[in-house]
Order: structure tokens, then C-alpha cells, then sequence
């Protein structure tokens, strides 16, 4: 689905991302891991268009996507998680994804006079589709809480559940693990396994909690020092010198 040809992200002089190829492949979930520093997240928000590459290609199902704004990849279905901004976190779980999909009608002056129907229909649709994601999610009882207020496992799945409101193809999910409980993290291991298998959804994800991307990842590609080092099964990965050496050394 995704192909990663020989790109670069540099800050200044310093190489971010320094002639990194990789393949996505249809249907998989693959594991992003690495050092800190590696360059898995440049390469990230380069892929989902929220930073421009230095020089390389990315190409999605046979078209290049390099440099194209996240809205316009986000109509093709690639969609990086993003973290609940603090402007939302007062509104209710069930609005933070109400709030996702583009196009309402409800947005344009002319259906404000002309479409008070459809924009209803349209609202009671969106509705009974976040609590669809809700109920999905095992979090059906956040509905009428505020995003602020829920655990920060709770918000990753929300922030799941975003993807979940439009035709995503392929998933960016960057260190869903960070600061959640082992309970939850199963909930959202779970939730990622499910939309794969059911939804035919592509995963790509960076995390550090090992247990998780075993559970989960086939392949898993390790990056060190903005480049890809090895790809293979998590036990692969283990057992590879130059895997080994990278992490030792950071
Ligand atoms: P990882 O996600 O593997 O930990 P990152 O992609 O976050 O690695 O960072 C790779 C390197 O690029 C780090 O050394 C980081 O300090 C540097 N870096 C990331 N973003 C910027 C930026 N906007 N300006 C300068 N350096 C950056």
C-alpha cells in the first residue's frame, strides 16, 4: 500500500531522516520501532504530509503522494492519529467524533436556510455512527463525558475512534502505549487487531512496550539513525547484531 523510497528530512544539517525505504503492506500491521532519535516520527508526519520531505518519494497504491497536505491524504483514506487538542476537551466524547467527517452540509450558509432537514438527518446519522465507534471501542459509557476528563488510555482510543468516523485505508498510530495502564493497552490492541481483520484497515505503528508490538506487528522494520536497519518477525528483529548494537548504544 505504502512505499517509502530513499527519503531524507533534514533540520538544518542535522539528518532526520536520512535515506529511509520501506514497504506497507496491504492489510498488515507493521511495527515501527527504533531508538529514540531514530526518526520514525519525522518519517511519520513526513509520510502523512504534515512535514515536507527533504528529497525521497513516498507512493500510495501506485500513485505518489510525496508532499501532499494531510487533508488531501486524508481524502485517500491515510490518516495519522493526532492527540485531542485541548480546545476540544471540554466537548463531549461523542462530539470529539462527531466532529471528524468533512463535507456537513450543516457547514454552508445555504443549508443553514434551505437544509434544516438534512442537516438534522444528516446529525442523527454522524450520531448514531460515533456510538457505533463508541461501542466498538468498549467505551460507550464515555459518551457524555467530557474528552478532557477521561484516562489517557481512554483518549488513545478515542483517538482511534477517530479513524473510525471516515473510509480510512491505512493508519499512522504513533506510541498509542505511552502512559497507558496494561489493561487498556490490551483494549487497544484488541480494537487495532479487530479494525484490521474486519475492516480490512492497514496499521502502521511506532511503540516502544515490546509485548504490544509482538503481539500485534508482522512485519516490524527497525530504524536507527534516520535509515531502516533490519525487517522481519519481532524474534528476528531481536536476534539481529546490528538491532542489537543500536540500541546498546543509545
Ligand atoms: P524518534 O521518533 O525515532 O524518537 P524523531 O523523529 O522524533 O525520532 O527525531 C529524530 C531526530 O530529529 C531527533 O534527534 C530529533 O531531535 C530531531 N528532530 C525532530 N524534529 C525536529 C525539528 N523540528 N527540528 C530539529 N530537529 C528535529
Amino acid at each position: 500500500m505504502i512505499e517509502v523510497h530513499d527519503l531524507h528530512k533534514h533540520f538544518g544539517g542535522f539528518h532526520a531522516v536520512d535515506g529511509a525505504s520501506l514497504r506497507i503492506e496491504t492489510g498488515s500491521i507493521t511495527g515501527l520501532i527504533g531508538p529514540n532519535g531514530a526518526g520514525k516520527t519525522t518519517l511519520f508526519n513526513v509520510i502523512a504530509g504534515v512535514l515536507p520531505p527533504t528529497s525521497g518519494r513516498v507512493v500510495m497504491d501506485g500513485e505518489d503522494i510525496t508532499g501532499l497536505p494531510p487533508h488531501e491524504l486524508f481524502g485517500k483514506g491515510l490518516l495519522r492519529t493526532f492527540q485531542i487538542a485541548h480546545e476540544f476537551s471540554s466537548m463531549t466524547c461523542r462530539e470529539n467524533l462527531m466532529m471528524v467527517p468533512e463535507g456537513q452540509s450543516g457547514e454552508s450558509l445555504w443549508n443553514t436556510w434551505f437544509g434544516r432537514k438534512r442537516i438534522a438527518d444528516e446529525e442523527r446519522a454522524l450520531r448514531a455512527k460515533a456510538d457505533e465507534v463508541l461501542e466498538f471501542l468498549t467505551i460507550e459509557h464515555l459518551a457524555e463525558q467530557p474528552a478532557g476528563m477521561v484516562s489517557g488510555g481512554q483518549k488513545k482510543l478515542l483517538e482511534l475512534g477517530r479513524t473510525m468516523m471516515v473510509d480510512a485505508k491505512i493508519v499512522f498510530l504513533d506510541e498509542v502505549g505511552a502512559g497507558v495502564n496494561r489493561t487498556l493497552l490490551n483494549t487497544i490492541g484488541d480494537a487495532i487487531i479487530r479494525l484490521n481483520k474486519e475492516r480490512g484497515y492497514t496499521f502502521c505503528v511506532i511503540e516502544h512496550d515490546m509485548d504490544f508490538i509482538g503481539r500485534l506487528c508482522d512485519p516490524v522494520i527497525c530504524m536507527a539513525e534516520g535509515h531502516v536497519l533490519a525487517e522481519g518477525t519481532l524474534d528476528e528483529i531481536k536476534a539481529n547484531d546490528q538491532v542489537i548494537e543500536a540500541y546498546l548504544g543509545t
